[in-house]
């Protein structure tokens, strides 16, 4: 215990109100050093503002901000070793491009020689060596959102935090910056903490995922876990795409039963329980078939096929008149041979379900 590292930032208890609105609220969460953290959440969920406080540019209502366990609470901004990169670039329009990554360094009274040798650097890091002299409306959005993140990076900060930093750029171009992102991030070994409403993003590049939701942080876990294994209804609901069942606990818990097909839990249940099911777990057989080994089996009928080009989406309901989504890929069972009305088995391995308490 005594030499694990002390947190890069860890928010304690924070809530952050304005006026009725509780834009964040009891938060707790550590962040540690060198990690990748995404925090992700619809719009309104309280990520900028999570943000805003730890970057010192509004205080919480209630509750702490530490970094390195010590409270910054009397820390101003600039003194908090934090660069910040938003959506909007927010660039000097009349600075070039060295000039807008030099700023910091001005600021800071770091000397011209050192300066220049230290925007070089940074701009070198997001490879706008060839740039330095360029105006803010002579660069693409790619080649601005790169200077500002040499800005944010040349002070040498502890901690980086991007809000919503991709998003105003086209998908093919995001996908490149993410990549280079990661590098960046590898190369510096810099805390990273990327706010994004986009679920790929965050599954993409994050260590670990915070979910948000009215102001609270709903799940935190690595990107696996949070798929897999989501804990709540919202978190099941909001990254990918699954079918959330409600299902019959019975035999003291051990079993659930859906729709009159039985099937064990590795642990009892305790009180109501949904079922998590991802449409990638689910296959289908003709009930002429075998059954698969272990699997839980239910019959089921075909509402709706969806050709999505690697493979189908099926829309299925159960006899007791839940929803179940299924994907069929190429050379399955039942591949080019779906059709709505028909009777087939929907099966699935118990163990790549998520359980939940039931909800309400
Ligand atoms: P997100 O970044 O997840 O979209 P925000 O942190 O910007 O969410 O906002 C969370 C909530 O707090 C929203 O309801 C928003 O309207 C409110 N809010 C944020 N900043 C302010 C402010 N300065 N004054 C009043 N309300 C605010
Ligand atoms: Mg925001």
């Amino acid at each position: 215990m005594y030499d694990q590292p002390l947190p890069a930032v860890s928010f304690q208890a924070v809530t952050k109100r304005y006026g009725p609105v509780t834009a964040v609220d009891k938060v707790s969460l550590d962040i540690a050093q060198g990690e990748f953290f995404a925090l992700l959440g619809s719009s309104g969920s309280g990520k900028t503002t999570l943000l805003t406080l730890l970057a010192g540019f509004d205080k919480p209502s209630e509750g702490q901000v530490m970094m390195s366990g010590v409270s910054v609470s009397d820390v101003p901004p600039h003194k908090r070793q934090i660069g910040v990169v938003f959506q909007n670039y927010a660039l000097f329009p009349h600075l070039t491009a060295a000039e807008n990554v030099a700023y910091p360094l001005k600021m800071r009274g770091v000397a011209r020689s050192e300066r220049d040798q230290r925007v070089r650097a940074a701009l070198g890091l997001v490879n706008l060596s060839d740039r330095l002299d360029a105006y803010p409306i002579q660069l693409s959005g790619g080649q601005q959102q790169r200077v500002a993140l040499a800005r944010a990076l040349v002070f040498s900060p502890a901690i980086l935090l991007m809000d919503e930093p991709l998003g105003a750029l086209d998908r093919r171009l995001r996908d490149q910056m993410q990549q280079e992102l990661k590098r960046i991030q590898r190369e510096l070994g810099i805390t990273v903490i990327y706010v994004t409403h986009d679920q790929s993003e965050a599954m993409a590049m994050a260590d670990r995922i915070g979910i948000m939701s009215d102001g609270r942080l709903l799940q935190v876990a690595d990107p696996q876990t949070i798929y897999a294994a989501p804990t709540s209804h919202f978190v099941a609901r909001f990254i990918g795409e699954c079918s959330i069942l409600c299902v019959k606990s019975t035999e003291g818990g051990w079993d659930y039963d859906i729709a009159g097909a039985r099937q064990a839990l590795s642990s009892p249940a305790v009180g109501p329980i949904d079922i998590v099911v991802r449409p990638e777990n689910v296959s289908l057989r003709s009930p002429a078939k075998e059954p698969i080994e272990k699997a839980f089996s239910v019959p089921a009928t075909i509402q709706e096929v969806i050709y999505l080009g690697a493979g189908w989406r099926v829309a299925l309901k159960l006899s007791d008149g839940q929803s179940l989504l299924a994907n069929v890929m190429r050379g399955d069972d039942l591949a080019g041979n779906l059709a709505p009305g028909a009777q087939v088995i929907a099966q699935w391995q118990p163990t790549s379900v998520a359980v939940l308490p039931a909800e309400g």
